[in-house]
């Protein structure tokens, strides 16, 4: 069985899945992993008729703790302050707004049916008012379960909760230290962490209606009770024994007084082994990802594989990126002829909008097929228009060496070393290509001269390429050929 029917067999009552991800950089492609994954289950929840919900969190009132470098400069006085407040680095809106759009454009291109929030507006809203009073009224025993999780002592003026200064804006230097049961006293400490430095301020102020936010893993845990959330999946990094999942869902048990949502840790994208990170230029950013693979073929990565497994991904100079269009070919072959496999279904989950049969030509043909001229009117033809657009890019920016070729404008060097029977033979194909042909046809007939003139298969499709690419493989040679001006060709070997 499929892993995620697995996952969610058996299950009673109404279902609420939740994700969330801080707008404060580029998406990563892992980054997608929890939206599609979650979609999925969404996805056969409503198959079976349950009363599901799906929403995904924009959490764009956390503090802005980190920049991308090219950022450094013009927002780094920013730093400590709720990526709300803080402006876009295009100058229009906010710094969260201009992350939020590009994932909202991914979500679109990848069919994620999920109902979008903002932590900002529903801390304004109030959303979180009622679980506001409860864990500044628990203080104290939010400190004892941090301190059996982290075993160390937690102070007692250590209260779960951060205000934005009214002074300075920022929210990651302050620190409450006291709560009357109305207002938090609060203080905007210089020294309270390394990335941001407070303005000294202290007051009293209320802590609901978007005064200042929980710390994350009391968030979370807010968030889970506040929406009876049932289903949400997190990244490995969260996941670790002792780490912010199990510190939220034992808040949400202890405090909270509810069950844990079902807890899904998935696995993170390998790159050689090592754990992919777009900071570092290692590994692929979403966008990059849907360049070059189809929407179908980026939530088929996402789930082919069940989330507690790793995937090695390091497409740039490997077949990895057209071996994974055969896997998912064969997935869309296994779909439609209705066997019951686990392949099957994930191609089946991999679909945005409405069941697309993929085209049956390999991708690493199609490959060829863009690098040759005149093959346009084929690919329209066979209706390959958007398959060759990802073609294109994996050409240019991953395929090896060995798979990118380009017809010579000049009679290549390599020439030199064809022999006299090589020759003769490029001769008896430049006079059948005055008949006219189908490429399956011509292909057949490459191999008929070759035997004609006791010649090696080999030895005969090496001539073609060395003439016309200038080196000693290429794509299908009768297509190739076919594909190129005629007379260009025929002066090509006549002059060889
Ligand atoms: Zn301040």
């Amino acid at each position: 069985m499929f892993w995620a029917d697995k996952l969610l067999e058996g299950r009673k009552g109404r279902e609420w899945i939740n994700d969330a991800w801080t707008p404060s950089g580029m998406i990563h492609m892992g980054g997608l992993k929890g939206p599609i994954i979650h979609d999925v289950l969404f996805r056969i929840l409503k198959e079976q008729k349950k009363d599901a919900k799906y929403t995904f969190g924009f959490d764009d009132f956390d503090p802005i703790d980190g920049l991308p470098q090219e950022l450094l400069k013009s927002h780094e006085k920013y730093m400590g302050v709720p990526i709300f407040m803080v402006p876009s680095p295009d100058g229009k809106g906010s710094f969260g707004d201009f992350f939020c759009s590009k994932m909202l454009k991914l979500f679109k291109d990848l069919g994620i049916a999920a109902e979008i929030y903002y932590a900002s507006d529903y801390y304004k809203k109030g959303v979180y008012n009622d679980a506001i009073k409860l864990v500044l009224d628990n203080a104290e025993n939010i400190r004892k379960v941090y301190e059996e999780i982290y075993k160390k002592k937690i102070a007692l003026d250590w209260y779960p909760f951060q205000v934005i200064c009214p002074k300075c804006g920022k929210l990651g230097t302050t620190k409450v230290v006291d709560w009357d049961g109305e207002k938090v006293t609060y203080i905007c400490d210089k020294n309270l962490v390394k990335w941001a430095e407070g303005c000294g301020n202290t007051g009293k102020i209320s802590p609901f209606g978007g005064n200042g936010k929980m710390p994350f893993k009391v968030e979370w845990a807010a968030k889970w009770w506040t929406f009876k959330v049932t289903i949400e999946g997190a990244g490995k990094d969260h996941a670790s024994a002792g780490g912010t999942y199990d510190v939220a869902m034992k808040i949400c048990r202890d405090i909270f007084k509810k069950d844990p949502p079902l807890k899904i840790p998935y696995e993170f994208f390998l790159s050689q082994g090592k754990k992919m990170a777009s900071s570092k230029g290692v590994g692929l950013t979403g966008e990059d990802l849907l360049e070059v693979l189809s929407p179908q073929v980026v939530r088929f990565l996402m789930i082919k594989t069940p989330p507690n497994q790793a995937v090695e991904f390091s497409p740039r100079g490997t077949d990895l990126i057209p071996k994974l269009y055969d896997d998912y070919q064969r997935a869309s072959d296994a779909y439609f002829k209705k066997t019951k496999d686990e392949q099957a279904r994930a191609f089946e989950l991999s679909q945005t909008e409405k069941l697309d049969r993929p085209p049956i030509i390999r991708f690493s043909v199609l490959a060829q097929w863009v690098q040759m001229p005149n093959m346009e009117s084929e690919i329209k033809k066979e209706g390959l228009e958007k398959w060759a657009e990802y073609a294109k890019v994996w050409v240019e920016k991953y395929a090896p060496e060995s798979e990118k070729f380009l017809v010579q404008k000049e009679i290549p060097d390599a020439v030199k070393e064809l022999s006299q029977k090589q020759k003769e033979f490029l001769q008896k194909i430049s006079s059948e290509l005055d008949k006219k042909w189908d490429a399956e046809d011509f292909q057949k007939n490459i191999y008929e001269c070759a035997k004609g003139l006791d010649m090696s298969s080999k030895d005969a499709f090496s001539a073609i390429y060395i003439s016309l690419l200038g080196k000693d493989h290429g794509p299908k040679a009768g297509w190739l050929i076919l594909s190129l001006d005629k007379t260009f060709v025929q002066k090509r070997f006549a002059e060889i």
